[in-house]
């Protein structure tokens, strides 16, 4: 039997700002969306839908939520009226079984962790969307696992996209340093990446590399690359590297893609 898997990805998004700015990331984000056919449905794993329930919108008009502070204007302006899809919303949770997704009707919609990256890939929201939220009472393994479970959604057309940072540290943040990344990013950000270029199912090592609590001080933006590691075992494929880079220091913004052999 032949499928033909869409590819699946986890995207470093960055600042908020990247939703309206282009550069060399926005970039490889539209050039990674243009490399595939148009899918049936995006299935988003975002860092900034982390509660302590695993849902998944369900809505047929999910709203554009503006969940951050401090931007411009033009970014509270953003609309992302992508339609979503409560059929595949369905297929989800049946997929999943026995783990439990509850279906959300009128709580969350698209966040910026979503519409951020989707405006560059999509920008005509005519691709419908869906989120699925990372439960914040879990391990890493459950994440990891849940992930997994999802493969079958590649050979139906859904494309699966975790959007957080593989470093993420706004504590630490340096805004004299644009492009740049500090030791500490750098080893952690490297040695993530030689693990999803080679075998991912050692991501869940991550929690002891000696920089996890400097990357990784709340683990938001990084479980997201879980649902790809997820995937990539699944598949027993590889990840490759879609676009690499650092931003003030704490952040990385490296992409990941997983293509079917
Ligand atoms: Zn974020």
């Amino acid at each position: 039997m032949s499928t033909t898997l869409m590819p699946a990805a986890f995207i470093g998004h960055g600042s908020p700002m990247n939703a309206i700015e282009q550069n060399r990331y926005t970039d490889a984000w539209s050039t990674f969306a243009a490399s595939m056919p148009t899918p049936k449905a995006v299935l988003v794993i975002s860092a900034h839908w982390y509660v302590n329930i695993t849902a998944v919108t369900a809505m047929r008009v999910p709203r554009t939520i503006h969940d951050f502070y401090g931007f411009p204007q033009p970014l509270f302006d953003v609309q992302y009226p992508a339609p979503g899809d409560p059929e595949v919303a369905q297929r989800i949770v049946d997929v999943v079984e026995p783990t439990y997704v509850g279906l959300d009707t009128d709580s969350w919609g698209i966040d910026h962790g979503t519409w951020s990256v989707l405006k560059h890939m999509y920008p005509r929201a005519d691709v419908p969307v869906l989120q699925l939220s990372i439960n914040a009472e879990l391990p890493f393994d459950y994440h990891f696992g849940l992930g997994a479970k999802l493969h079958e959604l590649r050979s139906e057309g859904v494309l699966i996209l975790g959007s957080g940072n593989v470093v993420h540290n706004l504590r630490l943040v340096d805004w004299h340093s644009p492009g740049e990344g500090t030791d500490w990013a750098h080893r952690f950000d490297d040695d993530m990446r030689e693990i999803m270029t080679h075998d991912a199912a050692e991501l869940g090592t991550a929690s002891s590399h000696h920089d996890y609590r400097l990357a990784v001080p709340t683990p938001d933006h990084f479980l997201p690359l879980a649902y790809l590691a997820g995937l990539a075992a699944a598949a027993n494929t590889p990840a490759t590297t879609i676009i690499d880079g650092y931003e003030m220091g704490s952040l990385s913004m490296t992409a990941y893609e997983l293509r079917s052999a």
